[in-house]
């Protein structure tokens, strides 16, 4: 099964992504992740990257392209994956089609994730991750139960992205609505669109998605 969620900075792609991925077993491709371990590596990739990222704008396609095709081709994709933060143009999406095609795969559904651009903001804002086991916290929406200590790991130690910041988040924004929302329309021509209310509590929304993934046969 091959998935995309789609939606704008904070909708919850990469939480429900991550309970999709527990969920069905299938990887969780998130190019956000990766090109953020590439600026900390200091890879010739995170080089050309890191100031695009900073002022919150969108890394070249054919970049970005390569970077999924060569991360598809590894065995852990073989069943499928979950594609959080790619594609985001409609040149990526075509470039997507072409490398499905090619290898006789197709995509199963598109989980549009709706949210309000005020709460977007609020969101990204507040967000925080644990620095050993990637899972996302939120200042207001989704505290640690015990105060700076992981839920999940137990670690004491947080990261914040350096992109989280009020200025850039309004510039990802503008990039999301300018060359990311026109994608819906590609998908809905293929018809493989399911929209879920991003606004709900999160359990909430992972069921919808749920409910959706669910009823795919492949
Ligand atoms: P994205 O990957 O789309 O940018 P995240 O999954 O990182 O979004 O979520 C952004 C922030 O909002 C995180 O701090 C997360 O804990 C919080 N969050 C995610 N989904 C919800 C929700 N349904 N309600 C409230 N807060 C949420
Ligand atoms: P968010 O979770 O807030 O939606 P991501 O973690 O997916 O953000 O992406 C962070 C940044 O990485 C983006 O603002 C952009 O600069 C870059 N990026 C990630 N994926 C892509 C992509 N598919 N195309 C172009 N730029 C990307
Ligand atoms: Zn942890």
């Amino acid at each position: 099964m091959i998935l995309i969620l789609l939606g704008p900075p904070g909708a919850g792609k990469g939480t429900q992504s991550r309970r999709l991925q527990e969920r069905r077993g299938l990887p969780q491709l998130s190019t956000g992740d990766m090109l953020r371990a590439a600026v900390a590596a200091d890879s010739d990739i995170g080089r050309e990257t890191k100031a695009i990222m900073a002022a919150g704008g969108l890394v070249p396609d054919r970049l970005m392209v390569r970077m999924i095709a060569e991360r598809i081709e590894q065995e852990d994709c073989k069943d499928g994956f979950i594609l959080d933060g790619f594609p985001r143009t409609t040149a990526q999406a075509e470039a997507l089609d072409g490398l499905l095609v090619a290898r006789g795969l197709k995509l199963s559904l598109v989980i549009e994730i709706r949210v309000d651009d005020l709460v977007m903001i609020e969101r990204v804002i507040g967000r925080f991750t644990c620095t050993k086991c990637g899972i996302g916290y939120h200042d207001t929406f989704k505290t640690t139960r015990i105060d700076n200590v992981c839920d999940s790991c137990g670690s004491t130690k947080f990261d914040r992205r350096a992109d989280d910041r009020e200025d850039t988040v309004r510039a990802r924004l503008e990039a999301y609505h300018i060359q990311t929302a026109p994608l819906l329309d590609h998908y809905l021509k293929q018809g493989i669109v399911v929209p879920v209310d991003g606004m709900a509590v999160m359990d909430e929304v992972t069921f919808q998605i749920n409910q959706a993934v669910d009823g795919v046969n492949d």
